[in-house]
């Protein structure tokens, strides 16, 4: 084929790739071959010419779409006849040039020739911005953008949320309760009110021909000025009684617009919105474009793999996951896309950590038997089980070339620090420095003095952070780092790390980041995982040539979800407590009994303990977040507990400022603390025994486990009290597990089931790219996509192969985007 042949059956391809709209070229089509023939001399024979004459005489923008897709197809086929035949003289034989694609035959490479001019086909087409599609002018644009929908390919990924099923409509007398279902009613009244005792929200009253119900948002008042009376209105999801009537509750909801939709199929996709996007164009655009960019759309999954792993082709998957033919293909689709999601972060923590370890050798760090020994006697209490097995893991990493790279799980109070103290006692045996990193100061504090007590047989007197263990052959220096430290006494503590002279350095994350170097750094570890980035991970890292890492983290997580989060460490988990520990006595309470609740607490502050009150969550924002907990805070410190102190602590604190509350509990100078759930990291008060919880329907399972382990840290009985003013069926069941289970795991994979890893986990804390379409409960497929991963990196460790360079792309697209984000 001529090079001219080659850049019309380009044109031609991207014609058909761009939807048949006469958009490929400049100008149009016609005018386009018009000059094209004049231009150059083809030969009778030509195909090319042959397909051109084949138009009729108004031309290709004359035809329908039909005729149009037929009229290329030919032309192509006729093109790619040709270039599959074996060169003949004669034939398209041309002016530019001779047979550019040999099939087999070795001829020598044609000369180097200046570039084509390829207006569109050198730029990937589905990189550019969606305003390429009909009709989407640059204000839709500017909607979709807020959807982080900018280009062609993130609109074809803009997958729906969810997809209302006209095939399966019920009308009000048929809904069942506790059934998800669609129904399609009229509006009667909406009205922004309040439901119970302190929400706001959007009562509705809609009805069809068959009756009418009442329909209730939680804190969405702003929905009542969008329903107005009489517009139709599509509502999905669960219906509940309420005083024995049924009621939906946050029900999904789009305006019908068109009745039309009900009938163009049975799943139709329903997007995310924006306001002023509505749902019409947002299914109008996304259609758009499917119909024209699909086709281009390449498969990043090597074809065997594909078919060995029984997926479906990607272009298949995408068009199904819009608009599928029943649930079953919508099951296929989602399983194909939530392999690749899965794959991609598989590949980037594994990558990671094969980086990690063959990236540098570790300085082996033994501890001997007697060394250990020692230590163990010098504790005051006796390891559990769980803490033996996981010391043993994480000693016997020490000991190898291989830089550790571990994770250590368990609930508060299980224990964790005395395993992160022998793994520092290993390092310093064999000669090395360690250090442990906090979130905040005030976890570094604790830290500190906890490592100096156990590092001193339990004594708490170690103050001055310099003392001698038996166990050791000399004096052990810990020094504690903090922001507030004086200049110049950091400055101090900062040589003194530098020169060797301090073994142990504990401090927040910052603060060991800016401006410390070791002298010869063996060991980090890191508290409180899930507030640390992956680049914070890293940067660590490179404190030393290569440390050992041990990350510790208070959040049980399941399995799955460790896999995939941390999937480039090892795990340990420390799933038993030290014994006679009392369990936190929880209780449900109802909001009648909140006046009971707070003579409680009275009571418990009389005989000088401490409580914790959490106000409800409010996903609105932030600022309503801390409206609401200081409005909380002020009706508890004015009129409920005027004679006692009470203290405030939330989000848009300054750091400090957030410390010295935390501080000032600590130290019982306040015996109430309101909170937003900032309160939620690691954070010992020994004196605090109530945790009263507001709103609690509201949180995970897993935080409200984690605010329950926020008491219970001392002698005394603690309680949890979890208010809720109308929990809805789940919570009620998910209260009620609260009351009854206090083993971590068992809650998060609850919470996992109940509610999904979005909630479970902010994505934005974990350092985790977003999951779009997979799941963290499909256990086979994220082990499936890990198995596939690694097989992929022992064939091709950094992913350089052909067939694999799109899947190379698409993971460094995705962990640049996560890698971006400070945390
Ligand atoms: P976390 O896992 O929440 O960090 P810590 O390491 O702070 O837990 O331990 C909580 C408390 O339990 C500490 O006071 C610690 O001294 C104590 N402790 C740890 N292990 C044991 C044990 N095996 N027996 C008794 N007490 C223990
Ligand atoms: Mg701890």
């Amino acid at each position: 084929m001529s090079s001219i042949e080659e850049q019309v059956r380009k044109v031609l391809l991207l014609e058909k790739g761009k939807g048949l709209h006469d958009r490929a070229v400049l100008g149009g089509l016609d005018r386009y071959l018009k000059r094209l023939v004049e231009n150059h001399s083809l030969g009778p024979q030509s195909p090319l010419l042959r397909s051109i004459a084949a138009l009729p005489s108004h031309g290709y923008a004359s035809l329908d779409a039909a005729r149009r897709r037929r009229w290329i197809e030919s032309a192509l086929s006729t093109a790619s006849a040709d270039a599959a035949a074996p060169a003949r003289p004669g034939l398209g034989k041309t002016a530019a040039g001779r047979s550019k694609r040999p099939a087999s035959t070795p001829v020598p490479p044609p000369k180097p020739r200046a570039p084509s001019k390829e207006p569109t086909a050198s730029e990937n087409p589905l990189e550019t911005p969606i305003t390429v599609l009909r009709g989407v002018r640059e204000a839709i644009a500017a909607k979709f953008a807020r959807l982080a929908v900018r280009t062609v390919r993130d609109a074809l990924y803009f997958f729906p949320r969810r997809h209302n099923d006209f095939g399966q409509v019920r009308k009000i007398s048929e809904l069942m309760v506790g059934q998800e279902q669609t129904t399609i009613v009229n509006v009667w009244s909406a009205e922004d009110t309040r439901i119970g005792r302190r929400l706001r929200g959007t009562e509705a009253w809609v009805a069809d021909d068959t009756g009418m119900m009442r329909v209730v948002w939680f804190n969405q008042p702003y929905l009542a000025r969008q329903l107005r009376t009489n517009a139709p209105l599509v509502l999905s999801g669960r219906v509940n009684l309420y005083k024995g009537q049924k009621t939906f509750e946050s029900p999904e909801w789009e305006l019908l617009e068109s009745e039309e939709l009900v009938h163009t199929g049975r799943l139709v996709p329903v997007y995310a919105l924006t306001s002023g996007l509505p749902a019409r164009t947002a299914r109008r655009v996304v259609r758009e474009a499917l119909d024209t960019y699909l086709d281009v759309l390449p498969d990043i999954l090597p074809d065997e793999l594909r078919q060995r792993r029984h997926l479906w082709p990607l272009q298949q998957a995408v068009r199904k996951m819009h608009y599928p033919d029943g649930l079953e293909e919508l099951d296929e689709a989602r399983r194909r896309l939530a392999f690749d999601e899965l794959l991609v972060i598989q590949l980037g923590v594994l990558r990671r950590r094969r980086l990690w370890q063959e990236g540098g050798r570790a300085r082996p760090l033994a501890l001997p038997e007697p060394l250990l020994r020692g230590f163990l006697e010098s504790l005051p209490f006796q390891l559990t089980g769980a803490q033996r097995r996981a010391m043993a893991s994480v000693l016997s990493d020490l000991g190898q070339e291989r830089p550790m790279s571990r994770l250590l799980q368990g609930d508060v109070g299980s224990g964790k620090t005395v395993v992160a103290a022998a793994a520092l006692v290993a390092a310093i045996g064999s000669g090395y420095q360690g250090v442990l990193m906090a979130p905040t100061e005030i976890l570094a504090e604790q830290h500190y003095r906890t490592l100096c007590s156990l590092l001193d047989g339990g004594e708490a007197m170690a103050r001055t952070g310099a003392f001698s263990p038996p166990y050791l052959e000399k004096p052990l220096r810990i020094a504690l780092l903090k922001g507030s430290l004086p200049s110049k006494e950091k400055a101090a503590v900062q040589r003194q790390v530098a020169e060797g002279a301090v073994d142990i350095a504990v401090g927040t994350h910052a603060l060991i980041q800016e401006g410390v170097d070791f002298q010869r750094l063996g060991l980090a570890i890191v508290d409180e995982q899930h507030r640390f980035g992956v680049m914070q991970r890293a940067a660590l890292r490179g404190k030393g040539p290569s440390p050992h890492l041990l990350v510790m983290t208070a959040t049980p997580i399941p399995r799955t979800l460790a896999l995939t989060l941390y999937g480039d460490l090892d795990i340990s988990v420390i799933d038993e407590m030290p014994p006679g520990r009392k369990p936190i006595k929880t209780l449900w309470t109802m909001p009648t009994e909140r006046e009971d609740a707070y003579r409680f607490v009275r009571e418990q502050v009389g005989q000088g303990r401490q409580t914790f009150v959490i106000c409800p969550l409010i996903e609105e924002s932030e600022a309503v977040a801390v409206r609401a907990a200081t409005q909380e805070y002020e009706r508890l410190s004015q009129e409920v507990f005027p004679s006692l102190r009470v203290g405030l602590l939330h989000g848009r604190l300054r750091a400090t400022e957030k410390d010295r509350v935390m501080r000032a509990f600590r130290d019982h100078e306040l015996d109430i603390l309101v909170s937003t759930a900032v309160v939620e990291v690691g954070i010992d008060v020994p004196n605090a025994t109530v945790m009263m919880v507001e709103g609690a329907d509201r949180f995970g399972l897993a935080q409200l486990h984690q605010f329950r382990g926020r008491v219970g840290r001392g002698a005394d009985q603690s309680y949890c009290l979890l208010l809720s003013d109308d929990p809805s069926e789940v919570a009620q069941e998910r209260l009620k597990l609260m009351e009854q289970t206090h083993d971590g795991f068992a809650l998060a994979e609850a919470d996992l089931r109940l509610r999904g890893p979005g909630e479970f986990f902010g994505t934005r804390q974990s350092g985790m790219p977003d999951l779009k379409v997979a799941r963290l409960s499909d256990v086979q497929l994220i082990e499936e996509a890990r198995e596939v991963a690694a097989g992929l990196l022992d064939a091709d460790p950094d992913l350089t192969a052909a067939e694999h360079a799109l899947l190379a792309a698409e993971a460094a697209r995705l962990w640049s985007r996560v890698v971006d984000e400070p945390h």
